[in-house]
């Protein structure tokens, strides 16, 4: 394994909103910075097909790719390096802390761990079989999949109704299947979905099993309350229908288990995004937080930046 030498100031642990935020504050304050990200910049936002409640962002129909491309712009604009690279291990241990990853080892003297989270799987029997088979957690990525299909969407929060709208635009009917009789997701964005000719709702409900040959073409679904179950098949023409799972998400910080102060898996900070070890920050969805949006990632990220210069100087 190669090893990196420089010395880095700041570290960047992830490329979505939060990570990239720090990374142009860390680099605009001329600090010699590292952004490591495994994959494509933006995590889940680059797959939101709508971004309207950002502020200032009035550009009808906005994605969350392009918000996130001229975000990744400003990161390079402002000096930050960047690699991709999967990171193994994390040393936070002692003045200088060491990221391993598979390609190299890199050293620095404060970390900012804006590494997100990822979707929650639905929890159905079938579910990993039909992935890519009928079952998806993108609507961005698959919905053309299912133009003129029956779609069915897991969920009841902000991501399940608004990505149902978008797939209403696609499919023949979009129906949400929620565990209770109240939705999560914001007043506005309801409101917009009850006025939705294409969407209905199936209330109390979840999945207990996919069917299907190859493709997905069947369900069994439980009503929580009466506990009685339904089969649920696909239209004879179509053969086949979709299941979108939005069904909130899972923190990624399997790596700083035993290492850092966690909440149900996600990383306890101050008010400062200082975690539990000095020089070391937690900026974005990873973080234990009641608001998780761009708008509070992007913040995560700037204040972890100018602790981590505070702590430098
Ligand atoms: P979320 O708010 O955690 O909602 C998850 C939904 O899935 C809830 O309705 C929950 O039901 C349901 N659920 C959870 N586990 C389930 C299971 N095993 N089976 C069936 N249903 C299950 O997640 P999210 O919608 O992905 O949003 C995540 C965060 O991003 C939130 O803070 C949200 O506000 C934010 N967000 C904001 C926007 C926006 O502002 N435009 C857009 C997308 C996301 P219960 O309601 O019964 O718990």
């Amino acid at each position: 394994m190669d090893v990196s030498y420089e010395l880095y100031d700041v570290i960047v642990l992830g490329g979505g909103p939060a990570g990239l935020a720090a990374g142009i504050y860390a680099g605009r304050s001329r600090l010699k910075t590292l952004l490591i990200e495994k994959g494509m910049y933006g995590g889940q936002i680059s797959m939101t097909n709508e971004i309207e409640n950002y502020p200032g962002q009035l550009q009808e129909g906005e994605s969350g790719a392009s918000l996130i491309a001229r975000m990744s712009e400003q990161v390079v604009k402002f000096g930050t390096e960047t690699v991709q690279d999967i990171v193994k291990e994390v040393l936070l241990e002692g003045e200088i802390k060491q990221v391993i990853c598979e390609r190299a080892t890199y050293k620095c003297k404060t970390l900012i761990i804006a590494t997100g989270a990822f979707p929650r799987a639905i929890g159905c029997k079938g579910e990993g079989q039909f992935v890519g088979r009928g079952v998806s957690y993108c609507a961005t990525c698959d919905a053309n999949f299912f133009e003129g299909f029956d779609v069915y969407v897991v969920g009841g929060g902000d991501s399940a109704i608004e990505e149902a709208m978008y797939l209403s635009r696609f499919a023949r009917k979009v129906t949400i299947i929620h565990r209770r009789d109240a939705l999560r997701a914001a007043k506005s964005v309801q409101e917009k979905a009850f006025r939705n000719p294409k969407i209905a709702f199936l209330w109390d409900t979840v999945i207990e099993e996919l069917h299907g040959e190859g493709l997905l073409s069947g369900m069994t679904v439980r009503n929580v309350k009466t506990n009685s179950l339904t089969q649920i098949l696909a239209d004879e023409k179509d053969g086949m229908f979709g299941v979108f799972g939005f069904t909130g998400n899972i923190p990624k910080s399997e790596l700083f288990v035993g290492k850092l102060e966690m909440d149900e898996g996600y990383l306890v900070t101050n008010e400062d995004m200082h975690t539990n070890i000095p020089g070391v920050y937690a900026a974005g969805d990873v973080r234990k937080k009641s608001l998780r949006q761009v708008v509070t990632a992007v913040s995560d990220g700037a204040i972890a930046a100018i602790q981590a210069e505070k702590y430098l100087e």
